[in-house]
């Protein structure tokens, strides 16, 4: 099956991309790296007249340093992030998820902002960057407006993202040096998406005790303060390992729902992030 015909813009401004949208009146979509977008026109998901290419945008190509975050440009692909061409605000944790994203070449062209947008509930991205407390940040035509990732994605396929707004970057928070974090998702095979995913920030300078479990079925679990789970010190050091029953009563108490075997991997999954946290 082929796409519906549609007429192709590629802007070099961001008002120029707010412009296109506001007149195309809900019928144009926007493209970064095309790797959802595509198969979905061919397959007829969604018809747009209009396709608003904004990777034309050099902002959006770019990442800054903003002295405690990192700005990260809508179109800066999981590749540029994977190979550092991307300031690491993260201690490694966005290099590390980047590379488990699908193959190199989706991570070629995939773009965080095109991820953040497409808003699949077993992406790696929405959860990563809800468990780091990063912001989007929305460029429409009243300006522009941030907003925590953690209620930017809205649900399944949902984010706030009004018909005529462009995701233009997201604002991550610069870790401490004592800063640790854990990631871990569940998937059959590389190329697979996730059935289960977990990240975990402690970073006690901040007093940052998150965690985000994906691959639900609906948007990312935020535990905004899992000082429970991961802050059980003796003298500093962290205790042994939650136990499975301990995170399985945790993970039901925040709404992880599903099947017996959906529940068990969340929590095998959220155990081996923690496990990282905890190991030095
Ligand atoms: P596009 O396909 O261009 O766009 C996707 C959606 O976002 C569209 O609705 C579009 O309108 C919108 N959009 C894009 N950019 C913007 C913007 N700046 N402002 C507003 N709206 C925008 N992802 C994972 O996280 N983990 C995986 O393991 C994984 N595996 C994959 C395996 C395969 C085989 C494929 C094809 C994809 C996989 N993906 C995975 C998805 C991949 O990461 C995509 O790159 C990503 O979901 C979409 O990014 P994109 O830049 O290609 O966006």
């Amino acid at each position: 099956m082929k796409a519906a015909p549609f007429d192709y813009e590629r802007p070099a401004t961001l008002a120029g991309a707010a412009d296109l949208l506001r007149r195309a009146d809900g019928d144009a979509k926007v493209v970064a790296g095309g790797q959802s977008l595509g198969p979905m026109l061919n397959l007829r998901l969604t018809t747009p007249r209009l396709l608003v290419d904004v990777t034309g945008i050099p902002e959006l190509r770019r990442a800054t340093d903003e002295g405690d975050a990192v700005v990260i440009g809508a179109c800066v692909t999981h590749a540029d992030i994977e190979d550092g061409r991307v300031p690491d605000a993260t201690r490694g944790i966005m290099s590390r998820v980047a590379r488990g994203i699908a193959y190199r070449a989706v991570r070629n062209r995939g773009t965080v902002g095109g991820s953040l947008a497409h808003a699949d509930p077993s992406a790696d991205w929405p959860t990563c960057l809800a468990a780091l407390g990063a912001e989007a940040r929305l460029f429409g035509p009243n300006g522009t407006r941030s907003i925590p990732i953690a209620q930017f994605v809205s649900g399944v396929f949902e984010t706030a993202l009004a018909a005529d707004e462009v995701l233009e970057a997201v604002r991550v928070p610069k870790l401490s040096a004592r800063a640790r974090w854990g990631f871990h998702k569940f998937c059959r095979k590389t190329g697979k998406f996730a059935e289960a995913m977990t990240a975990i920030l402690w970073d006690p300078d901040r007093n940052v005790r998150r965690a985000a479990i994906g691959a639900t079925d609906s948007r990312p679990i935020v535990i905004g303060d899992a000082r429970d789970a991961m802050d059980r010190s003796r003298g500093g050091a962290f205790e042994d390992p939650l136990s499975e029953h301990a995170v399985a009563t945790l993970l039901e108490g925040v709404g992880v729902g599903g099947d017996a075997y959906s529940r068990q991997i969340h929590v095998v999954s959220f155990r081996r992030a923690l496990a990282q946290v905890q190991t030095p």
